[in-house]
């Protein structure tokens, strides 16, 4: 039976983390169980940064985006030795096992730390959506809205102006944040990862709305599609009659109070993972499937494909 556990984040940080720590002291708590706080990730495990949590540590943070144990990403962590020296430091305090609060790389230690003997639950905290064992990421909802948020005000100097927003947003490889903001915003074209559209199909597109009169039009494109975004939006202003603008929205899309949603899914997903540890379980990560909460082991969710949502697609055509 296991008496402390730890909990951290790590990978790129997404508003919901503190709801998702928060849940995993308080069910710790009160199931007796002592829990630590460890900073940065794999980084503080390594360098034994490693502290008690009680409930009051995580009182008044459900409403904080980032993430108050800090994140990192420790490269290193993939070398066993290094993996080695986090196992002693967490076994020198009696830790048994730990909830990790990330990405998919995240995933990955969690999984080798499992295989060396302190059993890891992985919480899915990030904004991309892009691991598939979830219909939903703790964080991905947040960033959603900011993005729509900050399109709504784009759109309307783009309206006054008659011009084309070329609107780059986060995502990693996974087109989630592009499409589906894509349609809350009737956007005119959205080109993602896994729906690419040629460019010469871009600008006849754009040009026929053009010659249509449209006073604007709104194009949302994942990031890491086009090197340079400006340049891209420089050849639409060429080629279509429109001038276009482009808009990178960077690191806004990180920051910022969750919403209810990624603050429900994170305390459901942070008291499931302790029920999963006090059960044995380890080496799994927590999704939730048609609003149910689930869980996978790592390795076999890592393989699952992602859904490319090819039924949402019609939806850009249809209410165009
Ligand atoms: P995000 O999706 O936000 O990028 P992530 O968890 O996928 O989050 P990564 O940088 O890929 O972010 O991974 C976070 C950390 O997990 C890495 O810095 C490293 O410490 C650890 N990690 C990644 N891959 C492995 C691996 N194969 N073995 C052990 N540890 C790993």
């Amino acid at each position: 039976m296991i008496s402390k556990i730890g909990v951290l984040t790590s990978g790129g940080d997404a508003p919901g983390m503190n709801c998702a720590i928060r849940a995993v002291v308080r069910a710790g708590l009160k199931y007796g169980l002592e829990v630590f706080g460890v900073m940065d990730g794999y980084k503080g495990l390594v360098e034994d940064d490693i502290f008690p949590m009680d409930r009051h540590y995580v009182s008044n943070i459900v409403n904080r985006g980032g993430t108050i144990l800090g994140t990192a990403r420790l490269r290193e962590f993939k070398d066993q030795t290094v993996r080695q020296i986090a196992v002693d430091n967490l076994r020198k305090r009696g830790i048994d096992a730990l909830v990790v609060i990330g990405g998919d790389g995240s995933y990955m230690g969690a999984k080798k730390l499992t295989e060396m003997g302190i059993n890891c639950v992985g919480l899915p905290g990030t904004i991309d959506n892009d691991i598939a064992s979830t219909d939903y990421t703790i964080g991905y909802d947040t960033c959603l809205n900011t993005i729509v948020d900050a399109v709504d005000k784009i759109r309307d100097t783009t309206e006054s102006h008659q011009r084309c927003a070329v609107i780059e947003v986060m995502g990693n490889h996974c087109g989630d944040l592009a499409l589906f903001s894509g349609i809350a915003e009737g956007a005119e074209m959205i080109i993602t990862p896994d729906h690419p559209i040629p460019e010469e199909e871009v600008f006849e597109s754009l040009r026929q709305l053009h010659d249509a009169k449209r006073k604007r039009a709104i194009v949302i494109v994942s990031e890491k599609i086009y090197p340079d975004i400006f340049a891209f939006a420089e050849r639409i202003t060429k080629a279509t009659g429109f001038e276009a603008k482009a808009e990178v929205l960077g690191r806004i899309q990180r920051g910022g109070s969750p919403s209810a949603f990624d603050r429900i899914l994170a305390a459901r997903m942070g008291a499931h993972a302790v029920d999963c540890l006090l059960d044995g379980k380890g080496g799994i990560c927590v999704g939730m499937v048609n609003n149910k909460i689930v869980d996978y082991d790592i390795y076999e969710a890592l393989q699952l494909p992602r859904d490319k949502h090819v039924s949402v697609l019609r939806l850009i055509d249809i209410l165009k």
